[in-house]
């Protein structure tokens, strides 16, 4: 059975490049009936935190990335790991050393200036055990290069002069990252190992603790990292914010899903995907070798495609949660609203916000839409528009009739009423077509708000 798991450090937020880690992870356990386990590899106690643990566990929640089994908490597993590296002691792959950070500094200066590559020399391997603190070191006794095979970089080598004797277990107790991860890998029974190619060289080191603990290797699939819009490695400028924020900010999460899918995996030139088609389709085959950039905007426009594809109900389940109306419209008038916005927003927040504003109780036209488009030569026509709005039919076809008529009566085009109509009635000038957006609100809040446009003309122009 395939195994992955997604194994982040809880020491800031979940972002961009570690969610894409754990979509691939979790894509490729599903896709092949395998399980997708999530261990949080908090053994730096001081810099691990609580609300980024919080963190992790709401963004994977809220994406859909579910996992099998407990969360495994390495801070829980302090006692494994001090066992196993024992073990290793007693097994003769490791050994205990005494040198002091001064002695370890000297010895360091020393290789620099001899020209050598500094490295750990071994010379507490055979030193008897003795009083005060010690860290324990794996025996790097490897005799040949260590090939990394990595499923999308191929054979990767790692000189056997690069490697020396490293720290598993420091001095307080504490693993390093390279042991608890051999273990708990182990222990979990994890087949498959994805990760980002910063770890890609560290995989030597795994390989070696493999080797002295006796495990079967695990397949390694590293992960080019993800790139600003400006070739530079992807930071918070850059728009790599908490993956919450993306919430946030009104971005579906199959969106965010399709996004990170296509930043280094493809599949033709298919663009869009629901989230069954992605497990279906999901292959490590088609993982790029090549670092992938992060593009806000395109981010945007999946959002705009997988928002026409979300059920009205579930979008108007969304406004009546978020909305800050105080009496809101009929379910079917929501629906109505839906339908006409949602080809024209990019988010959740956007379609809010029309929500909001169109519907507000104490309405507010824009002062700079009011200055530049409610003018005395519209006067008239607003004037009869709010007679026959009075008594026509409340159909789009029948507004847009009257509209036209009035057009033809007072001799200007279509153009010349359209747009002071908007500003009027939404008190901005994006909408959908207008006598759409008639028909969404109440015929006397429609007369209301024109004569309102009205009296402000009167004022202003006149
Ligand atoms: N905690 C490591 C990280 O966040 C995990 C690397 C791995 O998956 O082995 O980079």
């Amino acid at each position: 059975m395939i195994r992955t798991r997604f194994a982040p450090s809880p020491t800031g937020f979940l972002h961009i490049g570690g969610v894409r880690t754990a979509l691939y992870s979790w894509l490729f356990a599903k896709s092949k009936g395998g399980e997708f386990l999530l261990r949080i590899e908090d053994t730096d106690l001081e810099r691990s935190t609580q609300e980024s643990v919080d963190a992790i566990l709401e963004g994977m929640n809220w994406l859909g990335l579910d996992f099998e089994e407990e969360v495994v908490f390495q801070s829980n597993r302090f006692d494994i790991y001090q066992k196993r590296a024992e073990e290793l002691i007693e097994s003769g792959h490791a050994y205990k050393c005494y040198c002091t950070p001064v002695e370890l500094e000297e010895m360091r200066s020393e290789q620099i200036k001899m020209g050598k590559n500094p490295g750990y020399d071994g010379r507490c391997r055979d030193k008897a055990e003795q009083a005060g603190d010690c860290v324990i070191r794996l025996k790097s006794e490897a005799k040949e290069d260590i090939i990394v095979n990595d499923l999308v970089y191929g054979q990767i080598t790692v000189h056997k002069e690069e490697l020396d004797d490293f720290i598993i277990l420091r001095s307080n107790g504490v693993p390093t990252y390279h042991f608890a991860v051999v273990i708990d890998d182990n222990e979990s029974e994890i087949t498959h190992v994805l990760r980002g190619d910063d770890h890609l060289k560290n995989s030597a080191k795994h390989i070696q603790i493999m080797d002295a603990m006796g495990y079967d290797r695990p397949q390694f699939i590293h992960l080019p990292m993800i790139l600003g819009s400006d070739g530079s490695r992807l930071s918070k400028r850059h728009g790599a914010m908490n993956i919450l924020e993306y919430k946030a900010q009104g971005f579906l999460p199959e969106a965010v899903l399709n996004y990170l899918v296509r930043l280094g995996w493809s599949f033709g030139d298919q663009e869009i995907f629901t989230v069954e088609e992605m497990i279906d389709k999901f292959d490590v085959k088609n993982l790029n070798k090549s670092s992938a950039k992060f593009d806000l905007e395109k981010l945007k426009w999946l959002n705009q495609q997988h928002l026409m594809n979300t059920n009205n109900s579930d979008l108007a389940e969304f406004l009546n949660l978020h909305t800050t109306l105080k009496s809101k419209p009929t379910t079917e008038t929501l629906i109505s609203f839906i339908e006409a916005y949602k080809p024209r927003v990019n988010s959740l927040n956007e379609l809010l916000d029309y929500f909001d504003s169109l519907y507000a109780e104490d309405f507010i036209v824009d002062d700079a839409a009011a200055q530049k488009f409610l003018k005395a030569t519209i006067l008239e026509p607003l004037q009869d528009l709010v007679v026959l709005l009075d008594q026509v039919e409340w159909k789009p076809e029948s507004i847009h009739q009257i509209i036209t008529n009035t057009c033809d009566k007072h001799n200007i085009g279509f153009g010349k009423i359209g747009q002071p109509l908007r500003v009027a009635i939404t008190g901005g000038t994006q909408s959908p077509s207008i006598d759409v957006t008639i028909t969404l609100l109440d015929r006397d809040n429609v007369i209301s708000r024109l004569k309102q446009a009205i009296q402000y003309i009167g004022f202003e122009n006149v």
